[in-house]
């Protein structure tokens, strides 16, 4: 049995003050601990006061993005042990908007996902076509590609804690979200990718949802029968919305 996981990535909102309210907000009305693992992943300038204010929460802390290097020379990047040091035990790697705006690629994410590995780091890797993959019958194609190289060489102890998470380019941040059925297709798809890896990690294996999750509309994608949770975006931002999709787990 997969523990869902309800994971927030604010992306770049929330200055130290925002989170304060918002950490407020989710504290004083999180339900039970054990329907659902709750992560938050505030900008990193937050994490230090979501740390505080999370300490012996439910609520789990990640990061959006971290650098492959464990230290040196790489103005502006962001070590993993730095995120372990404020508190995040999670790391979103590979986000699209991390391939569209900041060239990363597979390679690149396979080397950040062997460095959170090491630092004990969570990972959640964001995989996803674009609508015009889609249109193009390519969608197969892309996910495996990028399950493929982001998990290259990645041993079967370390898998057992990677989590994966299926984000449709064209869904993120558009309100266009893909049903439960095209979600699941996919979901499947890639857990008999990962089982050609390991057939026992890839039926434990986390595989999330994301794009435009919502309230409405993320109990039909979580009773599917692969998806284990979901990666919100934009309603992250709203403690209603986001305690109203850890409600709708199941
Ligand atoms: C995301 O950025 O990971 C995401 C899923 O965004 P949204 O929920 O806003 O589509």
């Amino acid at each position: 049995m997969r523990r869902k996981i309800i994971a927030g990535n604010w992306k770049m909102n929330g200055t130290v003050d925002e989170t304060r309210q918002l950490l407020t907000s989710l504290l004083l009305a999180l339900p039970s601990a054990d329907k659902a693992i709750v992560v938050v992943c505030p900008p990193y300038t937050s994490l230090a006061i979501a740390k505080e204010m999370l300490n012996g929460s439910a609520i789990e802390l990640g990061a959006q993005d971290m650098s492959h290097h464990l230290s040196g020379a790489y103005t502006g990047e962001v070590s993993g042990s730095m995120l372990l040091t404020v508190g995040a035990r999670w790391v979103i790697l590979g986000h699209s908007e991390r391939r569209q705006f900041h060239a990363e690629t597979d390679e690149l994410i396979n080397l950040k996902l062997k460095t959170a590995l090491q630092l004990q780091l969570t990972p959640i890797v964001c995989v996803g076509e674009t609508l015009e993959q889609r249109q193009a019958g390519q969608t197969e194609e892309i996910i495996g590609r990028q399950v493929d190289f982001c998990l290259q060489n990645i041993s079967s102890a370390d898998l057992r804690r990677t989590v994966i998470a299926y984000e449709p380019v064209w869904a993120i941040g558009t309100g266009k979200t893909a049903t439960p059925e095209m979600a699941q297709e996919v979901h499947q798809f890639i857990r008999g990718r990962v089982s050609k890896i390991d057939s026992s990690v890839a039926s434990i294996l986390p595989i999330l949802y994301g794009g435009s999750v919502k309230a409405d509309n993320a109990e039909g994608l979580m009773a599917k029968p692969d998806i284990d949770g979901a990666l919100v975006g934009g309603a992250s931002l709203k403690a209603n919305e986001f305690l109203a999709i850890v409600n709708a787990v199941k």
